[in-house]
């Protein structure tokens, strides 16, 4: 099984190279399956009897085929193993009564889902890397404004054959997110603050990856570029497998009969987590209705309801800041499905996007969307109420994003009448976003932010996740501040090191 672009399909590389490359040269398309696996049954009832690195590996085999099961399950044992996710099961599914099953995705080291996927790249990397005869190091470098870089410091840490260096901008992140990175352990990583904003940091990062003489003097000292950028199939595969997961446990409780359906609602940025819940139900995961939830950039509520992509819009920055995204990539993958493989109709949907910030799909592509997708948007008013509802009403405390799942999901079981059992995805630890929980529950909120931990903690009777808590104590190993312009030159000076 080889992979294609979304927008050429001569192109064809296999798994490996796709997760390599991150997006096809070229082209610029997203990498996608040419056929999509099928998984029978019995086959996902098999996995309900088994641990969680091993549903992960009996997933991952069908999409990879140049990894063998074993070598597979010595990398999600090492990814999910209890040091990083020290709960029974990586995913643990939650029932909270009427029909709603949490997927709980936020117990890995950084606390939210993005986890899932940048715990178990670094191996993919690696061995893809390996398998194309490639001896030299890869150079990751991300720009961050908070959680990707963290995620993806700590996947790739001690990491061989692997590189991580990751800019922030000075100032923009929270104090919280500033220690994540600061304290990280390893001897391949590093962290440096940027004078500016985002997009400064980003605008360095990209110029760096578009230098050709930079990369032929780092080649000529043995090193690559590569990125861990969030379109890259190898992030998005790791996603399905928590979806089979989510079914298992769902059987195990008696939620749902062999082979029954169940609903999933996702709180939705970049398109990803629910296009894996898409696949998963394209292999043969018997999931119903696909619930989009979006904050007030709720660009993707619109799509899904007029067929018209428009990214024309005020820029709004919310609690569930996760989800503050405009452009949802992923979405292309999407539509290369429901379009039959049309890669012509793609690239025009993806150059009328760059040019004019727009795109509208055909109509059968649009009543393929409308059939198996239903979205909806939460403000923060309304998220902060779900939150204070939910714990109130049921003794649950969720984050800002998934509040904005368990609101969308509400409004679709009283417009449509349907009680499916759900699956509501909870991407991140409400203590990651403990100001805004402890404000939505009416509660003081403190400056510092260990101390919001420690009321949020007393408030709802919640052990603080212990990546959290041990900041406090852990020593700073980064505070390197420079300017956007010394971006190239740190870089030398830490391969030289
Ligand atoms: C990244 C993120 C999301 C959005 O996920 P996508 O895959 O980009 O749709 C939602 N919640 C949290 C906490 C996140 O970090």
């Amino acid at each position: 099984m080889n992979y294609t672009s979304a927008r050429n399909l001569s192109a064809s590389v296999s798994a490996s190279q796709a997760i390599i490359s991150g997006i096809s040269a070229g082209d610029g398309g997203l990498f996608v399956p040419e056929t999509l696996p099928f998984f029978n049954i019995d086959e996902i009832e098999a996995m309900s009897e088994l641990e969680y690195p091993q549903r992960v590996a009996s997933v991952l085999s069908k999409f990879l085929p140049e990894f063998s099961y074993d070598e597979l399950l010595s990398y999600a044992s090492k990814a999910y193993c209890f040091d990083s996710f020290p709960v029974k099961n990586a995913a643990p599914v939650k029932d909270i009564g009427d029909g709603i099953n949490v997927l709980e995705l936020f117990h890995g080291p950084t606390c939210a889902f993005k986890d899932f996927a940048l715990q178990l790249l670094p191996f993919l990397l690696a061995a893809s890397l390996r398998k194309n005869g490639e001896n030299k190091t890869a150079v990751i470098l991300t720009a961050t404004s908070g959680d990707t870089g963290k995620a993806a410091l700590d996947g790739f840490a001690d990491v061989d054959g692997v590189k991580i260096c990751v800019f922030y901008p000075h100032g923009g992140t929270s104090n919280m997110q500033r220690l994540q990175m600061a304290t990280q352990k390893g001897d391949n990583v590093n962290v440096i603050a940027v004078h500016g904003n985002f997009d400064d940091a980003q605008s360095g990062v990209k110029k760096i990856f578009t230098d050709a003489e930079f990369a032929e003097e780092l080649n000529e000292k043995g090193y690559f570029f590569s990125s861990a950028n969030s379109i890259n199939w190898g992030r998005l595969v790791p996603q399905i497998a928590y979806y089979f997961s989510a079914y298992c446990e769902l059987r195990k409780n008696n939620t749902i009969a062999r082979g029954e359906k169940f609903n999933v609602t996702v709180p939705t940025g970049n398109f990803g987590n629910l296009l894996a819940a898409y696949y998963a139900k394209c292999c043969g995961l018997p999931v119903g209705k696909l619930i989009c939830a979006s904050n007030s950039n709720n660009v993707l509520t619109d799509f899904i309801s007029t067929g018209t992509y428009d990214r024309n819009r005020e820029f709004r920055l919310t609690t569930s800041p996760s989800m503050d995204i405009l452009i949802s990539s992923n979405l292309e993958r999407l539509l290369f499905e429901l379009s039959g493989h049309n890669d012509v109709l793609i690239k025009s949907y993806m150059d009328s996007l760059a040019k004019t910030g727009k795109y509208t799909v055909s109509e059968e592509i649009f009543s393929k969307v409308s059939e198996m997708f239903y979205s909806g948007y939460a403000d923060d008013k309304e998220t902060a109420d779900t939150i204070d509802l939910f714990f109130k009403k049921k003794g649950y405390l969720c984050d800002t994003h998934t509040a904005v799942a368990l609101k969308v999901y509400g409004e679709y079981r009283k417009r449509t009448g349907d009680t499916t059992p759900c699956i509501i995805a909870s991407t991140a630890s409400p203590f990651k976003f403990a100001s805004s929980v402890l404000s939505a529950l009416g509660q003081e909120v403190p400056t510092d932010d260990f101390d919001a931990l420690d009321a949020l903690s007393s408030v709802s009777a919640n052990d603080i996740p212990s990546a959290l808590s041990e900041l406090k104590t852990l020593p700073v190993r980064f505070d390197e501040v420079i300017d956007p312009a010394d971006m190239k030159s740190t870089i030398r000076d830490w391969l030289a090191k």
